[in-house]
């Protein structure tokens, strides 16, 4: 027998996420299963694989299978090539999925592409972590101008904090039209937290480390940006060789796949007993090193989220952040790509117990861990459910 729907009952709305790298997969994911769970939606999403490998170990933890997979990278791929093929994938998926919505998150050249493809179809686009701006179109590069581009064609922006949210309104975005929710990255992990907390198993790949290291306060780094790549990234290998000198402490350095940070990697920190350099860590590990460090050394937009969450002091290697909210709370620094400048932050944080403890207050301005719920409620009532 067919169900009985209620006469005049609205069908669900069928929305459309699309996303293509690690931090999108970490920030969704949570997103997608609140929208799942609402009455009166639907869920697709569609993944363009801009990061093959990262995005793909997000999507195992998550128990993500994508409902459309553009497998779209390709080696040393320009900036123009992904951004013509990102367009031309995504309208073609919803050309086929014909979605009453879809959501792009942040600020890659999916999330840009995702919502021009949208608009070129007149389909309304919400944006999560919407609202963040260094004010340098070059810093991050090219992130900053892929976020710009998104923000005139949504007509939901869900802003992580007052600030992003102001940022927003200051480019005059109709005020109804801007959520403060928190930033869903908190709901990541929390939830990959509580799941460490119930199988240890999930994070045990580090057991080796946190033997091997025991009694040594750990740094762990991570660094990617394309901005850093040359003499920046030089810099930050030569800094981290200088840290790693002292035998107080560890350097735990889970290594981005990008030849231009291995190459400069291998050939400054070869041979050094106090730094590990693994690859990249899937999120359950990664959480969990975050939990064993001391302090956190990284040029990571999320990261520099999470870590003051956990109450860890966050160097950041950056001349500007997107972020300011860890600056103002005390719990971050930015510390750009100078090799001195990072030394002597790191040294200060390990040998200066009131500095330390000054930035290590645990006080988390990005968000209470709730935001996907907020996100999937604001979603549901856009259509009257
Ligand atoms: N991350 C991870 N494994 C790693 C390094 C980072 O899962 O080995 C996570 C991290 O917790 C954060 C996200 O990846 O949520 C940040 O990604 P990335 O630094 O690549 O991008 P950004 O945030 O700078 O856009």
């Amino acid at each position: 027998m067919n169900p009985v729907f209620p006469i005049n009952a609205p069908r669900p709305a069928k929305i459309l996420v699309v996303f293509g790298t690690r931090p999108e997969a970490i920030k969704l994911f949570p997103v997608i299963g609140a929208l799942a769970a609402t009455d009166g939606l639907t869920v697709r999403t569609c993944v363009t694989a801009q990061h093959r490998g990262l995005l793909d170990q997000v999507l195992e933890i998550a128990g993500l299978v994508p409902d459309r997979d553009l497998d779209i990278m390709e080696p040393d791929q320009t900036l123009d090539r992904l951004t013509a093929r990102l367009l031309t994938g995504l309208g073609a998926v919803m050309d086929a999925e014909k979605p009453d919505r879809v959501i792009v998150q942040g600020d890659t050249a999916t999330a840009m592409a995702g919502a021009l493809a949208a608009y070129y179809r007149k389909i309304p686009v919400a944006h999560v972590e919407a609202g963040l701006r260094s004010g340098d179109i070059y810093h991050p590069w090219p992130e900053e101008v892929n976020r710009r581009i998104v923000a005139p064609i949504a007509d939901q922006h869900f802003a992580p904090t007052d600030t992003a949210a102001d940022a927003l309104r200051r480019e005059t975005i109709d005020p109804a039209t801007i959520h403060v929710t928190g930033n869903t990255v908190i709901d990541a992990l929390h939830w990959t937290r509580d799941r460490i907390a119930d199988d240890p198993t999930l994070a045990a790949g580090l057991d080796a480390i946190a033997e091997r290291f025991a009694g040594r306060r750990i740094v762990l780094v991570t660094t990617h940006r394309r901005e850093n790549f040359g003499g920046g990234m030089a810099a930050i290998a030569r800094a981290i060789g200088r840290i790693a000198d002292r035998d107080d402490i560890a350097i735990v350095f889970p290594v981005h796949p990008n030849p231009n940070v291995v190459a400069v990697m291998d050939a400054i920190l070869a041979d050094r007993p106090n730094v590990a350099r693994i690859a990249p860590l899937d999120y359950p590990h990664f959480v969990r090193a975050l939990g064993m460090a001391h302090l956190v050394l990284t040029d990571s937009g999320g990261v520099q989220e999470e870590a003051p969450a956990l109450g860890k002091p966050v160097l950041v290697m950056r001349e500007t952040t997107e972020r300011p909210e860890g600056i103002v709370a005390g719990t971050a620094r930015l510390v750009g790509t100078d090799e001195d400048r990072i030394v002597s932050e790191v040294f200060t944080l390990l040998d200066d117990n009131a500095a330390y403890s000054a930035m290590a207050r645990a006080h988390n301005p990005f968000g209470d861990g709730h935001a996907a719920a907020r996100i999937a409620r604001i979603v549901a009532n856009g259509f009257g459910h």
